[in-house]
């Protein structure tokens, strides 16, 4: 098998959990996805924050997303220690768009529109983070 056709995966740091970030990865850790959602403005955002991106209330709350969009666009990383890797944005199917790592999915296989779904990758000492692989 040659490398192009090798699935990417690689180590994924473990993230920095704050006092506001703290709920995202704790339903991480139970593998569920949330993202942000104004009751002032009714937008979803990501990443999920106490004040709206949108119009600035602060009267926000998290959601639970099934993690599913298409890709917007990607950038395929073919020399790393670790082995080819790509990373790039998903537009969820509720608006945001997501900066995250493309996994079980070979170099070539990626393209932009290319229907996704979010899953989680353990880190070392912290919790999983959100990745998206083919839907
Ligand atoms: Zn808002």
């Amino acid at each position: 098998m040659s490398e192009a056709q090798e699935k990417m995966t690689r180590p994924i740091p473990p993230p920095a959990v704050s006092i506001e970030t703290k709920p995202f990865w704790d339903a991480a850790a139970e593998g569920r996805f949330l993202i942000g959602r104004c009751n002032a403005c009714g937008k979803a955002y990501w990443y999920p924050r106490a004040i709206c991106p949108h119009c600035f209330s602060g009267d926000t709350v998290l959601e639970e997303s099934p993690g599913e969009g298409v890709v917007y666009t990607y950038s395929v990383l073919r020399r790393s220690p670790t082995g080819p890797y790509a990373i790039g944005y998903v537009t969820l199917n509720e608006g945001p768009s997501v900066l995250t790592n493309f996994v079980d999915v070979t170099p070539d296989g990626l393209a932009i529109g290319l229907k996704v779904k979010v899953r989680f990758q353990p880190t070392e000492g912290g919790p999983p983070v959100p990745v998206f692989a083919p839907a």
